[in-house]
């Protein structure tokens, strides 16, 4: 062991080369929502702990162990980093009465932190793209949301599949949470540790385990779909017509439940079996009650994230490349007098949109070249004495085979710009 301070583990570093990748994937994601008519918000990564409690449930994976809580110790309040991103999404918008005029499309994207064993495609610290609609209620919005997703695989080049599957409302709920617990008290010795402790609390979560070893009675188990009211079947029922309208193929999974708690009606994931256990690239689903319960005027609700890290494994293992971010040009020079030139013409270059990177450091003509190659730019602009005099540069393709030129900046500017698109 070094005794130089590492990262903290399950948070990764995401390096320059890396960074590329993901300022292509959230440049497709930004067009993207802009043409669905979503609108990006930023809230805090930090929150008081009590609103994750109350919105996530106190009886889920996420609030009972994955959280980041500390005290605050400069006034003894309980803070948490956000595990995810709809409870905080929520607060902005009934803090500050936004849905006062009407639905909102909302979208946001960052950091979020949970405590779990880290492993391919699950990080303590890791990256989410949430889109939330607010205020709408009926099935064609869930069906927008659906839709939306299925079109930015076509953008990222990947297929994952889409499962879906409806909750149904409150008292369908109670319904079936009784057919439940008496269901697994009848299978009190087969039941986890965990599953018996939320066999009273949160059932309906029983049925989210993970454990290989409680598949076959969660198979067996009493289903939601035997319990739903008129509204709810109508409401699925209308969605999967609009999926169905709009070329999106799905497969309805009744053991779909979500680990959080806020969810009603619809549900859905998108799978892949590329990942190995994490297969789960982009979650989802209506949350009509959240509003309410988070001190709001009762508005209904829908939304989905996805986890980055695992969108961006996918398109590696499909080969998808996004573009590097390369330098237009790569300015070398030596002399005084073209050195001063060459910091006048970076300047015009960068005046002009391109991206110029002036050499820095000094060294012979040859050095300089190795470092122009090693930028990725795909032309050296290069300024002797010569040049400097006549207020010219030389420009050199570093790919390819083409001769070098000896031109006017304003040549070179519109030759550059030319090339660049
Ligand atoms: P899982 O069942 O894999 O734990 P989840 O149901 O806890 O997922 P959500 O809370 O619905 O996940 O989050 C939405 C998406 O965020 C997931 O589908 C996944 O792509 C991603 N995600 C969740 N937790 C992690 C993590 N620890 N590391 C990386 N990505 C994650
Ligand atoms: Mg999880």
């Amino acid at each position: 062991m070094s005794n130089n301070i590492q990262s903290v583990r399950g948070m990764n570093d995401c390096l320059p080369e890396m960074t590329d990748t993901w300022q292509g994937f959230e440049a497709i994601i930004r067009d993207w929502l802009r043409r669905y008519g979503y609108r990006e918000m930023r809230t805090p990564i930090l929150e008081h702990t009590g609103l994750f409690k109350r919105a996530i449930g106190e009886v889920t994976d996420i609030v009972e162990k994955e959280m980041y809580t500390f005290v605050d110790e400069l006034n003894g309040e309980s803070m948490t980093l956000r595990p995810e991103g709809t409870a905080s999404a929520v607060r902005a918008a009934i803090q500050h009465n936004m849905l006062y005029d009407g639905g909102k499309r909302l979208w946001y994207t960052g950091p979020m932190f949970r405590h779990e064993r880290p492993q391919k495609g699950r990080y303590r610290q890791f990256h989410q793209v949430g889109v939330e609609a607010l205020g709408f209620s009926g099935p064609d919005v869930d069906a927008e949301l659906i839709v939306m997703c299925a079109d930015l695989w076509r953008a990222l080049g990947i297929a994952p599949t889409l499962q879906i599957n409806t909750l149904g409302d409150v008292e369908s709920r109670q319904r079936h949470r009784k057919k439940l617990i008496t269901y697994f008290e009848a299978n009190q010795d087969a039941l986890d540790e965990d599953s018996k402790r939320r066999l009273h609390s949160n059932p309906l979560r029983i049925l989210d385990s993970k454990n290989p070893a409680m598949q076959a009675l969660n198979d067996a188990a009493p289903k939601l779909m035997d319990e739903l009211d008129a509204a709810a079947l109508a409401h699925f029922d209308a969605l999967q017509a609009l999926l169905d309208a709009n070329g999106v193929t799905y497969e309805i999974n009744p053991r779909l439940v979500r680990g959080l708690d806020y969810y009603n009606r619809t549900v859905f994931e998108w799978v892949t079996d590329q990942l190995g256990a994490q297969g789960t690239v982009c979650a989802g689903g209506r949350y009509d009650g959240l509003v309410e319960q988070l001190g709001g005027k009762p508005a209904p609700a829908a939304g989905f994230a996805m986890g980055i890290e695992r969108l961006l494994s996918l398109m590696e293992l499909g080969s998808v490349t996004l573009a590097p971010a390369v330098p237009d040009a790569y300015i070398v020079h030596a002399g005084d007098a073209a050195q001063a030139f060459a910091w006048k013409v970076a300047s015009a270059l960068r005046g002009e949109g391109l991206a110029a990177v002036l050499h820095c450091g000094g060294g012979s003509f040859k050095s300089q070249m190795k470092k122009a190659d090693a930028s990725l730019a795909r032309f050296a602009l290069i300024i002797g004495d010569d040049e400097a005099a006549v207020q010219q540069v030389t420009l050199k393709p570093l790919r390819g085979t083409s001769e070098q030129t000896r031109v006017d900046v304003a040549q070179a500017i519109e030759f550059l710009q030319k090339v660049s698109t």
